[in-house]
């Protein structure tokens, strides 16, 4: 009865690693994936993370009993000021509702389900590029997708007249969503100037902020200045939602750890918004896991333990920015024809090195590097004994 269904194709990004698994070549290199990994290339587990998990261990008062719908209550309080910061006055009006989801994507899934469900406008604008996940998210929970302009290929930077235009013209009420730094997978961020005015316009047309906040602290080694965008949205006292993920700043991809906060206007209304949450949470997943929440709370409620996250933390971002310098300079040394600026310029894992599908290809035929066919490599899966290897590849791609 189900031989009808089709072989369905690899996922586009997770795709580039089933091939890369395949190659057997000694110097083959991974930079599809958006993953951390060390000098070594290798995976890290962050030492304060271990050290949060020991103490969970050893913690024999501690059981696997369900977790309340919306997860664990400190979990969501120190996401929530995380991200807000300690001093929101959203956070000290009780304003903010937090429900802990399964990572990034599924505080996105649950957002979406709750606006298709009880928000006026169905229809959201996602950025054109973004990640390959964001429209399929949405469309899914039954909202209509929609881009608006961002990325302008000619300059590698932000297309932000176009932004404004498409902004402009987006009937009154939609929701937008934003990545509130590092922007996957173009690396272009807006300044706070530009912020600013996106704010103004977003407030004066009623349009509805959904940020996705996948990098905090990993973009610049800083928490606070990756939460900047976001706090700009809240700090005018309007609405704005939010999904965090613990992936990437706390290494705790395959954990699932993730929260999603709802801004409000009143503290009435925040406590309605839950108790919808709940609703749309309970059939979905029913409650979430205890594991990677606990060793989120475990951190950020100790302040020793918060400071040691954020050097390891910054020190993942450093080494990240330190593969931009390196990458830059091989090209530079090697006079690959082009401007290569962007590379430095852009901020997070990804850089999006503007070659095309025929060079990526060409890359991997010859030289066994593995990204996505849109030119973005992941700059974390690079390191100083790699770059040259790469460095020679896009010489080779762009001269041939
Ligand atoms: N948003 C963006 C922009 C991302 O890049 C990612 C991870 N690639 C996510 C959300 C979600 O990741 P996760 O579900 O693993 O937290």
């Amino acid at each position: 009865i189900f031989s009808h269904v089709v072989l369905a194709p690899e996922d586009p990004i997770l795709g580039v690693t089933v091939a890369y698994n395949k190659d057997p070549s000694p110097v083959k290199l991974n930079l599809g994936v958006g993953a951390y990994r060390t000098e070594e290339g290798k995976p890290l587990v962050l030492n304060v993370v271990r050290k949060a998990e020991q103490m969970l261990l050893n913690d024999r008062a501690r059981v696997k009993e369900y977790l309340p719908i919306v997860g664990i209550a400190d979990f969501n309080k120190l996401s929530a000021k995380l991200i807000l910061g300690a001093d929101s006055p959203a956070i000290q009006e009780n304003r903010v509702t937090t429900v802990q989801c399964l990572s990034g994507t599924g505080s996105l899934r649950v957002g979406a389900e709750f606006m298709a469900r009880h928000y006026h406008q169905k229809t959201i604008y996602i950025p054109q590029p973004t990640w390959g996940n964001h429209p399929k998210i949405f469309t899914l929970a039954g909202l209509s997708v929609k881009t608006y302009r961002y990325y302008d290929p000619t300059t590698r930077g932000l297309n932000f007249q176009g932004l404004l235009e498409d902004l402009g013209s987006a009937p009154s009420g939609s929701i937008v969503l934003l990545h509130a730094c590092a922007h996957n997978p173009t690396g272009v961020d807006p300044t706070l100037q530009q912020w600013e005015q996106i704010r103004q316009l977003m407030r004066s047309k009623a349009l509805l902020p959904f940020f996705d906040s996948a990098y905090q602290g990993f973009a610049s080694g800083s928490l606070d200045q990756d939460a900047q965008s976001v706090r700009m949205f809240v700090a005018d006292s309007g609405e704005c939602f939010v999904a965090q993920s613990y992936a990437k700043n706390m290494g705790l991809y395959g954990e699932r750890v993730g929260a999603l906060s709802v801004v409000c206007k009143t503290a009435d209304v925040a406590s309605r918004i839950e108790s919808q949450l709940k609703l749309v949470i309970r059939p979905m997943f029913s409650n979430p896991p205890i594991h990677g929440a606990s060793i989120v709370a475990t951190i950020l409620k100790d302040s020793n333990m918060f400071r040691e996250w954020t050097i390891e933390l910054k020190a993942m971002a450093d080494r990240i920015i330190s593969m931009r310098k390196q990458l830059f300079d091989a090209l530079r040394t090697r006079g690959t024809p082009g401007d290569w600026s962007h590379i430095i310029k852009q901020i997070g894992m990804f850089t999006f090195t503007g070659l095309n599908s025929k060079q990526v290809e060409f890359m991997t035929r010859e030289y066994n590097i593995y990204m996505t066919s849109d030119g973005r490599i992941s700059m974390a899966g690079l390191s100083s004994k790699t770059v040259s290897h790469l460095a020679d590849a896009i010489h080779a791609a762009v001269t041939r």
